[in-house]
């Protein structure tokens, strides 16, 4: 029986992984979650699941209401009350679900502290892989990617030689408007982009896989979590989403995950690892499949990526920086303060005023996400003017 804790239970990735569980009670107990805001969800969680004995949420206030609701819970609230839920006794393993940099010190505790961890939040690696890894090393326990393409390439590495790979090739959707080319990205509206093609997501990843900066993400957590070099690592458009993701070998073998998009699969694979779960409604129906289109990317259309890869190759602050000015921009461009076309602009902008910190410690991290926020937030408020 793993005992699990559950970051972020109300989103997409925590849904899902409340549907895995429900799907394999011999197999997980959860024992503690976190939610940001969504108390109505919440409140329907711990109602379902009574192995439940410790909840952290976003507000002083929301813990005060739910503690007289629930006087048996260990309720706590903001950042501390994440790290006591995720180093708990009680507890082997730490599915992270938040959304965002705020998921990076809870990995980095979690990890800290010796529990295993199923990482939805790839924010975690970008911002603070070196740090992360290096844990990992010295403690021996391991991170599992929840994320489809991560899955793919982990599933694909299974008893290979690492020495081997000639590259890893992260497969891309190309997002809602890989059709569109640059001045009718300039008309983009909010609405226009949280229309994706085949997965269904929440805001942020929906408008950082119309940007593509989703994947340049992916290829910095591509890199801490397996350890390979930015040149070696290859993005391809494949708007069918079937394959998740491909490693090539030295003798020119090239190894596919292919499956339904769904994200139970990866998350199911994660927290069972080394078992495959049953998993009955997700067969892909491969007599049905009657082409599969790949194509590179432009880094023209998809600045995003160059910056993602610039940011990977020098290192230190400088992911972090980037994660933290998309962050903001995104956030912008979501509230109509912010033209989609100019989101890879502040960002670029952002890192380009900032002055890296190779190595850097979790202050160092800290620091440079806040101040990178701050510098975004400037440059936005600068062109509104
Ligand atoms: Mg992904």
């Amino acid at each position: 029986m793993r005992r699990l804790c559950l970051l972020g239970v109300s989103g997409s990735i925590g849904q899902q992984t409340l549907e895995v569980l429900r799907s394999n009670p011999q197999l997980f107990s959860l024992v503690a979650v976190s939610v940001h805001q969504s108390i109505e969800i919440l409140r329907l969680v711990i109602k379902e699941f009574s192995t439940i004995t410790h909840v952290n949420v976003g507000s002083l206030e929301d813990r005060e209401n739910l503690r007289k609701e629930f006087p048996n819970l260990v309720i706590s609230y903001g950042e501390d009350g994440l790290k006591s839920i995720v180093t708990l006794g009680t507890i082997d393993m730490v599915i992270n679900a938040i959304v965002g940099f705020a998921g990076f010190l809870p990995t980095y505790e979690a990890v800290k502290s010796g529990k295993d961890v199923a990482l939805a939040n790839k924010e975690s690696l970008v911002s603070g892989g070196e740090i992360i890894t290096d844990l990992l090393k010295k403690n021996g326990n391991f991170l599992r990617p929840i994320d489809s393409e991560h899955s793919a390439i982990f599933q694909c590495l299974i008893g290979e030689d690492p020495r081997s790979i000639r590259r890893l090739i992260l497969t891309a959707s190309g997002g809602p408007f890989r059709q569109k080319n640059r001045e009718e990205i300039a008309r983009v509206q909010p609405d226009d982009a949280l229309k994706h093609p085949t997965w269904s997501m929440g805001a942020k990843i929906t408008i950082d896989s119309a940007t593509m900066m989703n994947k340049g993400l992916e290829i910095i957590e591509a890199h801490w979590l397996f350890g390979i070099p930015y040149d070696q690592i290859d993005v391809l458009i494949h708007p069918e989403s079937t394959i998740h993701s491909m490693v090539e070998y030295i003798d020119g073998s090239i190894k596919a995950q292919l499956a339904t998009p769904s994200m139970v699969l990866p998350i199911q694979l994660a927290l069972g690892y080394p078992q495959r779960l049953f998993n009955n409604h997700h067969y892909l129906p491969l007599e049905k499949l009657t082409s599969l289109h790949f194509a590179l990317p432009s880094l023209e259309r998809f600045p995003a990526l160059r910056l993602a890869k610039w940011a990977g190759t020098v290192g230190g602050t400088l992911p972090c920086v980037l994660n933290a000015a998309n962050e903001v921009a995104v956030h912008s461009f979501l509230e109509g303060q912010l033209e989609f076309s100019t989101i890879e602009e502040i960002i670029e902008e952002t890192m380009h005023k900032h002055s890296v910190i190779l190595h850097p410690t979790v202050e160092d991290i800290l620091h440079s996400d806040a101040w990178a926020r701050a510098k975004a937030h400037t440059l936005i408020t600068i062109r509104r003017k």
